[in-house]
């Protein structure tokens, strides 16, 4: 069913124009690119371009490359590059060998500009930066042409040279491409495409004291690999002019493309990098991947799977207008995924002691109990069960409102894949916490028996007291108060939820839990779903991250 409708799902606006090209043959063989500047961690949005660019390329039969953009010595880092070579292998956008450095391209493009004043479409310029800003004019007022437009092509090609030699400091003199300074398009009123900056790179060290331009660089970058469809996001829409300026003037034979989509937006969500690093830097979470946040290094940690990530974006579509997803939507994708694949796991985060007053008292055994009741292909499995067992604190109440089910003096109820249970009564300690409930269980009732007798409207998780596995816990909820909304209007800082982290150390599962490895993931039955921390699990003191409850009110779109 689901399958057929989204075969029906018409093609998005992208994929319209690919196949218009391929079509009239001005495309022969699809080739797309991810471009991640490498001076931070990638997060839910550019997955979005990841698989949005990899599934392109899957559909048409054509290539991928990862390419990292990083003309821009300011900012970028060894770090990022391989944490960002890592979500996107993880995510299963397979660039096989084709990892690209815009950086090792620096020497066409630094030919490509002498082409460019060679055919007096580039001019060596001595204003100042603020000189520049002031002669641009502004969206109603044309710019003004700078006095140094005019310099011959030779004199250009010398100052190029001298520049390019570490002739002039920082700011001293640019070159500009020669359009119009009168364009309404201000991106056209002769940009700066070089200028001078002496500082180490990353990748080429001091080879260069000279660094290109983004807009400058990136077309370069594009029609150097084969990219035939260069994609990205809503704010270039104003910079395709000169897009198509670059590689027309360079004359390229096969020119790329440039298609603009709408970026994705989570509603309360921080994806900002700035404010990510903000939360990094203060502290207030455990690192870039802490699972409250949503870059990819948080969503695997939390357990997320590339499959749920997959399925999000493709919910989310391609579009040419902004609009905002909702998180619950992600969290509908996990469970859906994680639905059948998981093994269950009765686990109790709150426990409170239930002794079986008529059970003996060293007995053990052992039930058998499928490891997920929807998907038999996991199998069987054995859970211990005896005279003393943990349950959650809230299946228990002394004084239970109307339609309460579970377990109050009194009451019978069903301990999952077990027995019939009713309770007798219970103990306090001086502070009136329940320290212990008692109980009888009835030998006929056992699961599976075939019992027919009385029914019980409620069932309950249990763990035996002997042979529980003591867990570490983690709950999330959003790091943002979702009231107030992500940034405070008045000093541009977030506003935090106090309770985004709760901690459980006292939790208490069956033992087929023991040797989970990090990133395992379970459902904890009544719970949610869980991971194995990847940073702080020890095979001994196991610790879980909760990847989303069970509950949702969230409603896949028609
Ligand atoms: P941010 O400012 O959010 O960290 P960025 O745009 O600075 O992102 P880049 O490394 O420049 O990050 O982006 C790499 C690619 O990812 C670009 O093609 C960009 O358009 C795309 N991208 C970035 N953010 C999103 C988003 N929210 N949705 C879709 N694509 C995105
Ligand atoms: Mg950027």
């Amino acid at each position: 069913m689901e399958q057929e409708r989204e075969e029906k799902v018409s093609k998005n606006f992208i994929e319209q124009i690919i196949e218009k090209d391929l079509a009239e043959g001005t495309c022969k063989a699809v080739c797309t690119r991810f471009p991640p500047e490498p001076n931070g961690y990638l997060h839910i949005g550019h997955a979005k371009s990841i698989l949005l660019n990899y599934g392109l390329a899957q559909k048409y039969g054509g290539k991928f490359n990862l390419r990292f953009d990083d003309t821009n010595p300011t900012k970028e880092k060894t770090e990022f590059v391989e944490s960002i070579i890592a979500d996107v292998k993880w995510l299963g956008a397979d660039f096989e060998d084709r990892l690209f450095f815009a950086s090792n391209y620096f020497e066409q493009m630094y030919e490509a500009a002498v082409k460019l004043i060679k055919k007096g479409k580039a001019f060596v310029c001595d204003l100042s930066p603020e000189e520049i800003r002031s002669y641009r004019g502004t969206l109603t007022e044309p710019g003004k042409e700078s006095p140094y437009r005019d310099r011959t092509v030779e004199e250009n090609l010398q100052l190029f040279e001298n520049m390019k030699n570490g002739m002039y400091a920082d700011g001293e003199k640019v070159l500009r491409a020669k359009i119009d300074m009168a364009s309404p398009n201000m991106n056209m009123r002769d940009p700066v495409i070089y200028r001078v900056a002496h500082i180490s790179h990353h990748n080429t060290g001091d080879e260069w004291c000279i660094y290109p331009m983004y807009d400058f660089a990136h077309p370069i970058e594009d029609a150097i690999e084969g990219v035939t469809h260069s994609i990205c996001t809503l704010e270039f829409e104003d910079h395709r002019p000169l897009y198509d300026w670059v590689v027309r003037e360079l004359e390229y034979e096969q020119p790329p493309k440039q298609i603009e989509f709408a970026k994705l937006y989570l509603n309360n969500v921080v994806t900002g990098k700035r404010y990510i690093k903000q939360l990094v830097e203060k502290e207030i979470v455990d690192g870039w991947d802490d699972p409250r946040l949503v870059s990819i290094s948080a969503l695997r940690r939390r357990g997320f799977t590339p499959e749920s990530i997959k399925r999000f974006v493709e919910l989310c579509g391609v579009s040419k207008s902004d609009s905002v997803a909702d998180y619950a939507m992600l969290e509908y994708c996990i469970r859906d995924d994680l639905k059948l694949k998981c093994a269950r796991m009765m686990a109790v985060l709150d426990p409170v002691k239930l002794i079986i007053d008529n059970y003996p008292e060293d007995q053990m055994e052992e039930l058998d109990v499928e490891r997920n009741l929807e998907n038999p292909e996991l199998g069987m499995k054995k859970v211990p069960f005896g005279r003393e067992l943990y349950i959650d604190r809230e299946d228990f109440m002394e004084n239970p409102p109307k339609k309460y089910f579970r377990l109050f003096p009194g009451n019978e109820v069903r301990l999952m894949g077990a027995y019939f249970v009713r309770c007798t009564g219970f103990e306090k300690d001086a502070d009136g916490n329940v320290t212990e409930i008692h109980c009888t269980y009835d030998p006929e009732t056992k699961c599976g028996s075939g019992f027919t007798g009385r029914k019980v409207k409620g069932t309950i998780h249990w763990v035996a007291a002997k042979t529980a596995v003591q867990v570490e816990a983690r709950l999330y909820e959003n790091i943002i108060d979702e009231e107030k909304g992500v940034y405070n209007k008045e000093d541009g800082s977030m506003n935090l939820n106090p309770n985004s982290l709760t901690v459980l150390k006292n939790c208490f599962v069956e033992p087929a839990i023991l040797g989970a490895e990090p990133y395992d993931k379970f459902q904890f039955v009544r719970q949610g779903f869980f991971c194995v921390d990847v940073k702080d699990s020890r095979p001994d003191a196991l610790v879980f991250n909760r990847i989303v409850s069970l509950k949702s009110s969230f409603k896949l779109p028609k």
